[in-house]
Order: structure tokens, then C-alpha cells, then sequence
């Protein structure tokens, strides 16, 4: 990437999954990262280390940054030798600007790009199952702002004349417009049983959807407490959703849930609850690091193949186990003839990633049925035993462990720190709109919520979250930091916990 370049970059709807590979290829790349209030927050996760990420959001009735300071600070970035991502809700050239930003920045002698996205209209339609056009109903497709500059002198958009038969009309920035916009089309000829359906949050999981006909949607609409952002279709094929429509069939859309997790981890609980059609805020409470000390690394890899029995407590402990392992040999056979245990099967799956296979798995994924596990065993008496984890204790294992008689070692590869969470944006989701629910996997996830709660205080309108355990260890931790546990999985996975999530909050 040419350093010194603005790529004009549309980040789609809000849903993440929708942005382009080339959008996603430039943040990744990016030294400067622009962004405004409709960013899906997810998409700063692909910046990389160092990137400078600076939002200049605008919501209706307040504006973070005037237009001409985001146009010089584009300039500004670039001039300085930067790459410069100025990443755009929908489509940077549909209702974005983008054109002024790029003129500007052609005066300035600038190299630019423009990478188109998913219109919000487009998304809308896809994700409320309203085609935006149909062979024999609809076949023509306005675009149309309700929201003009109002420092512009007249009207530019003729709202009676608009294309009355065979056409689908997709209204943004019109919720606060609604009702003359309404009235204007009525009072021009528009049918009053035109369908219409107005998309809130279209593509994201709490996406609302408010249907009705050009006669009645002002009163729908308020009824509904229809917000900004949405986009308003008006057209036959806005009635025609009965069998079209598939996302609001998901059991979890309309949810907002909230997982903890660390830093930079994407969370395969995320994956799942968004999958039934959940919107997930991931809190990053905790910030993981590999940490080994170099001694002790020396210590433990050059007797490794006289351990017995090499056990590992969570996934990070043995990704950074591996990762030290093969700074130090370069053949998987100088583990010897060890054998290997896991807390639970997601560490399994990793140790498998090395194309090696555990030995050990106990029933219940927690430290103590871990260590009863490698008691029954019967292999402990001597036995040279290496436990991998990060530095926050796992003294129960150890104690069961030598009282079976073995020599244990604890070999800490990674530390567990609390994450600022003032400037987060995830965190600031949370803050502002609180949650349906807030989902514990661990103990020391629990521990590190109560740890921050003071950056995580709910404001006034937010909605205040029932609390999912994913079994009794976490929600002991729970109840013994005075957390109500509302729900518990029956089993401690993470498919038992989502199936207990969907009985309790799914449609
Ligand atoms: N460039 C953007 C539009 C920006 S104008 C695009 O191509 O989509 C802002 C307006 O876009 C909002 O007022 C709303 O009408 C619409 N919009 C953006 N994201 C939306 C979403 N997720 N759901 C519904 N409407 C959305």
C-alpha cells in the first residue's frame, strides 16, 4: 500500500459480515483509521498494532466533527506519509459524501480509491426479505434522502412527482421527516395502500422492523417508536415478506447479548449467538500476554521429555506453550512420549491444531474435575507432571496432584491483565444501551466484570441485563460477588449454554 493514499472505504450496513475483502484488506493495512458513528465497532478489531483510530461520528443533532476538520484531517494524515482509511457507513457515494471528500483531497494533490459497500437500502431489503425489485411489480428503484441540507434554499427532491406505479421508493434519513414526507406523497397520488416497512438497525441483530401502508405508517411509526438509523421502502414488494422474510425468524434477533472475553480474541460463543441472529458485545474486560520467563522456559524445555504428563488449562496457555516450544526445536517429537491432558475440549482442539492428540479430557471442564480426572488415572505415584497456565493460580490442581504424590512444575506461559475500558466502544455500547443479557464462561470472567464495574455503570435508558452462567463453578463466582444468576447451562459447554440461552430469551 503507496503511503500517502486515502481510501474511501464503505463499511456496509452494520453488519460485519458485510463489509468487502478489499475494505477489510485496507483496515488491516491502515496507519490511520478514520470512522464514523455507523461503524460496526467489530471492524476496529482488524486494525493492526499502532494504528491511529480516530472517530469522527455523526448522530443526528450532534456532530463530533465538522465536515471541513474530517476533510482536513484526511489531508493532514496523508500529507504526513500515511495510509489513510476513512471508513464510511453503507456507501461512501450513496448519501455519504464521499465525493466531497474526494475532491478536496484532489486539490490537495492526493492519491485516493473509493471502495464501494453495501447500501444501507440494500441490507435493509435483503435482511426484512423486501426485494427492491420484482419482474412484474417493481421496476424501478428510487434512492432518496428525507433529510435535506437545510441551508439549502429550496427542495431539491419533488416528492409528488416521484415514480407513483411499479416502483419501490428507499427513503434514508427520513424518520424525522415521516409524516410530510407521507403527506406529500398522498397529497401527489401515491395510493394510500401503497405497503410500507420501515428498517431500524437494518442487518444488525437488534433490526426492527415496522410495517404498514402510506396511510397509516405515521401512526405505525410512533406507535413503534421508530428511531434513526432506518430506512423506509415504500412499494408493493414491502407487503409481500410473509415467506421472504428469514432473518427475524431467528430465535435470538431483536437480542443484544454481552460476552466477556480478552482482547483480540474472537469469541466462538459470539459466533454461535450471531448465527441465531443475536447482536453480541463482545466486552474485551481482559488483555492476555504471552509471558515466559526465559529460565524457567530453559528449565522446563530442556528436561521436556521426561515428563510424564503435560497438562494444559486453557487454549491461550497452549497456543503460547507451542509458540515457545517451537522457537526452541523444530520437530514435534522432541515432546517425547508424553502424555497430554486438557481442562475441557476447546484446549483439546487446540493441542490437536499441532496435530497431536490428547490423552485426557475429564467430563465436567473446570480445574478440579481435571485434577480427579488424572488421579484415577493411577499414573500419578513418581510421576513427573508439567502444568501449563497463565499466572492466575490453578493451586487446587496442584494440591490434588501432589497429594497423589507427583512432582509438579508449573510452567507460566501467559498473563491475564484488566483492559482500560473508558474509550472502548464496545464498552460504551454496553453503557448507553445495556443488554438483554451478559453471559459468563469462566469464574475469572466474573472477577474481571466486578473488577471494571465502574467503566461498565448502565446508563439511565439502558436496558438492564438477566445474567447466563455457563455452570456452577461460574455461578458460585457469581453469587459469591453477589450477581444474580438468572439462567445456568445444564451442562458446563458452550452448546448448553446457548441452548438455555434460547429457551430463556429466543422467540
Ligand atoms: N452511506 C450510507 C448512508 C448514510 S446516510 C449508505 O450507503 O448506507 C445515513 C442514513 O442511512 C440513515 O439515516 C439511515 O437512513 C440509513 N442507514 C444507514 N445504516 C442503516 C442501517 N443499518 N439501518 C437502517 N438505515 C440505515
Amino acid at each position: 500500500m503507496p503511503s500517502g493514499t486515502v481510501y474511501l472505504v464503505g463499511a456496509g450496513p452494520g453488519n460485519p459480515g458485510l463489509l468487502t475483502l478489499r475494505a477489510k484488506e485496507l483496515i488491516e493495512q491502515a496507519d490511520v483509521l478514520v470512522y464514523d458513528y455507523l461503524v460496526h465497532p467489530k471492524l476496529l478489531h482488524f486494525v493492526k498494532d499502532g494504528c491511529e483510530t480516530i472517530y469522527v461520528g455523526k448522530q443526528a443533532g450532534f456532530h463530533s466533527m465538522k465536515q471541513e476538520d474530517i476533510q482536513k484531517l484526511l489531508v493532514e494524515k496523508s500529507e504526513a506519509g500515511k495510509s489513510v482509511v476513512r471508513l464510511k457507513g453503507g456507501d461512501p457515494y450513496i448519501f455519504g459524501r464521499g465525493s466531497e471528500e474526494a475532491r478536496q483531497l484532489i486539490d490537495a494533490g492526493i492519491d485516493f480509491e473509493v471502495v464501494p459497500g453495501v447500501t444501507a437500502a440494500s441490507g435493509a431489503g435483503a435482511f426484512s426479505g423486501t426485494p427492491l425489485t420484482e419482474r412484474n411489480t417493481n421496476s424501478t428503484l428510487v434512492v432518496v434522502t428525507g433529510h435535506e441540507d437545510p441551508e439549502k434554499e429550496s427542495t431539491m427532491v419533488d416528492w409528488a412527482n416521484l415514480p407513483k406505479k411499479n416502483s419501490t421508493i428507499c427513503i434514508y434519513m427520513g424518520v424525522g421527516q415521516l409524516p410530510r414526507i407521507a403527506g406529500e406523497l398522498l397529497k401527489g397520488g401515491f395510493a394510500k395502500t401503497l405497503p410500507v416497512a420501515c428498517v431500524e438497525w437494518a442487518t444488525m441483530g437488534h433490526q426492527r422492523v415496522c410495517r404498514g401502508n402510506l396511510e397509516t405508517i405515521v401512526e405505525d411509526a410512533k406507535a413503534f417508536e421508530l428511531k434513526a438509523p432506518s430506512i423506509i421502502i415504500i412499494g408493493e414488494t414491502a407487503g409481500m415478506t410473509e415467506n421472504l422474510s428469514w432473518f427475524e425468524k431467528k430465535p435470538l434477533q431483536g437480542r443484544r447479548l454481552v460476552v466477556t472475553r480478552s482482547q483480540g480474541q474472537a469469541s466462538e460463543l459470539s459466533q454461535k449467538l450471531e448465527a441465531l441472529g443475536a447482536e453480541v458485545i463482545g466486552l474485551p474486560l481482559i488483555n492476555i500476554t504471552r509471558n515466559v520467563d526465559v529460565e524457567t522456559a530453559e528449565d522446563v524445555f530442556s528436561e521436556i521429555a521426561s515428563y510424564d504428563w503435560l497438562v494444559f488449562s486453557s487454549p491461550n496457555g497452549v497456543r503460547y506453550f507451542f509458540e515457545a516450544f517451537f522457537e526452541r526445536f523444530k520437530d514435534i517429537r522432541s515432546l517425547g512420549f508424553i502424555r497430554i491432558a486438557t481442562v475441557g475440549k476447546a484446549t483439546a482442539k487446540e493441542v490437536e491444531r499441532f496435530f497431536v492428540s490428547v490423552d485426557l479430557i475429564p467430563d465436567e471442564a473446570n480445574a478440579d474435575s481435571l485434577g480427579d480426572a488424572l488421579v484415577k488415572t493411577d499414573s500419578l505415584d513418581s510421576s513427573k507432571v508439567l502444568i501449563v497456565s497463565g499466572n492466575l493460580g490453578r493451586d487446587s490442581l496442584i494440591a490434588k496432584l501432589d497429594e497423589a504424590r507427583a512432582i509438579v512444575d508449573k510452567f507460566e506461559v501467559y498473563k491475564t491483565e484488566a483492559n482500560d475500558l473508558s474509550e472502548n466502544p464496545d464498552a460504551k455500547r454496553f453503557r448507553e444501551q445495556g443488554a438483554d443479557a451478559i453471559i459468563f464462561t469462566s469464574s475469572s470472567g466474573v472477577t474481571s466484570f466486578m473488577n471494571q464495574a465502574k467503566d461498565l455503570a448502565l446508563g439511565a435508558d439502558a436496558i438492564r441485563p438477566k445474567t447466563a452462567s455457563i455452570g456452577p463453578i461460574t455461578s458460585a463466582m457469581m453469587k459469591q460477588q453477589h450477581m444474580p444468576v438468572d439462567f445456568e447451562a445444564k451442562e458446563a459447554s458452550l452448546e448448553s449454554l446457548v441452548e438455555r440461552i434460547v429457551e430463556n430469551l429466543g422467540k
